[in-house]
């Protein structure tokens, strides 16, 4: 079972004695940056010059400085900047500036159980990671509860850089709730499997199979869009609330045997064949490597995914539908 920790596991006044450097200001940047402040730790936020994110940090209190600046100033220094141009900052503007002594941190592992970004042997290497989009991490917090976290260390140059790492989600309400001790490699590998197999990847495709295979035999578009996508929502509400379990206790006794029985028929031992090939792939970075490939060649192949899936019935029926369902979603017009 996994090793858990709560506040009381967790010394505020490590981080509180540090200079962090918070990169990027979006999801995870502006949720860690404003609740360290809160939380009595000397922030400062990296951006580039004319980034668009640096009024609204000012706007909040903050302190924004370039990268290299804060990368300079800091001793800690967290990296919330998208994924696949981290390497391209660190080489710019963070190794430049990196002590022996210093904290490199991320929110995600793949730059470094990758190799795109190979910091020196005289830094500790730590992540922490809420299991929820920004805007959450601190709307608990500024409610008094916490997102749960998972923490790593990847390289213990001090000796401490866990305890360190623990004061930091602590400076962000993550202990609140629970912090969970993982690695980069396990929490790199299992997320890119997850949103690649399950959350994104294995969704898109059952819910479009189905959508086809309903309107291919000649029902209505729109019937077909109620079931197989938006019906998913309230599936998936009552997963979240009470697993499986809770799900088939909601719906009817006559969609609860169709699971059992048809759902083995959909998702059968071949697929789990695939998802194994899926997870190997992602294991010995063939996935990585040819996502960066794709992404720094221009993302050619992923405008074409893209564009392809904009115009599927499926998302033009959706588009119309949604407009009958004011509570759906407001800003879509
Ligand atoms: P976002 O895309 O929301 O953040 C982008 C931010 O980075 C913006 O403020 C942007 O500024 C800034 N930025 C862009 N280029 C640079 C640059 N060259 N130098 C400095 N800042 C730059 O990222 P996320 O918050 O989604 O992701 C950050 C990290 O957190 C990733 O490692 C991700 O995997 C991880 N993570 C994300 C989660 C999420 O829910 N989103 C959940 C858990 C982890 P500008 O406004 O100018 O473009
Ligand atoms: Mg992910
Ligand atoms: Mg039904």
């Amino acid at each position: 079972m996994a090793e858990l920790f709560y506040d009381a596991d967790a010394d505020l006044s490590i981080i509180q004695g540090r200079k962090v450097a918070v990169i990027g200001y979006g999801s995870q940047g502006h949720a860690h940056a404003l609740s360290l402040r809160d939380s009595g730790v000397d922030v400062r936020v990296g951006l580039p010059e004319g980034s668009r994110s640096k009024a609204k940090a000012e706007e909040q209190g903050l302190r924004v400085v370039t990268t290299a600046e804060a990368a300079a100033e800091a001793d800690v220094i967290m990296i919330l900047v998208p994924d696949p141009i981290q390497s391209q900052v660190y080489e710019e503007s963070i190794a430049p500036n990196l002590k022996d002594g210093d904290a490199l941190f991320f929110g995600h592992g793949f730059n470094i159980r990758f190799g795109f970004i190979k910091p020196p042997a005289g830094v500790d290497v730590a992540m922490v990671a809420p299991k929820g989009p920004g805007h959450l991490v601190r709307r608990q917090y500024e409610e008094g509860r916490g997102v749960p976290c998972i923490a790593a260390v990847e390289q213990d140059a001090s000796g401490n850089a866990f305890a360190l790492a623990l004061s930091y989600a602590k400076g962000i309400g993550g202990t609140r709730a629970g912090v969970i001790k993982t690695t980069f490699t396990e929490e790199t590998e299992t997320d890119l499997f997850g949103e690649q197999a399950v959350l994104c990847g294995g969704t898109a495709a059952l819910v479009k199979a189905g959508f086809e295979t309903l309107t291919e035999a000649g029902y209505q578009p729109e019937i077909a869009y109620f079931e197989c996508l938006h019906e998913l929502k309230l599936i998936v509400d009552l997963m979240y609330e009470g697993g499986l379990e809770k799900m088939r206790w909601s719906v009817s006794e006559t969609a609860e045997w169709g699971d059992y029985v048809t759902g083995p028929r959909i998702i059968t031992d071949a697929t789990k064949a695939e998802m194994k090939q899926v997870l190997t792939e992602i294991q010995d970075g063939t996935f990585a490597r040819n996502w960066m490939d794709e992404y720094h060649g221009g993302l050619k192949k992923y405008n074409e995914y893209k564009t392809a899936d904009s115009e599927h019935l499926l998302e033009t029926t959706g588009k119309e539908l949604r407009k009958l369902m004011s509570w759906v979603n407001d800003e879509e017009a």
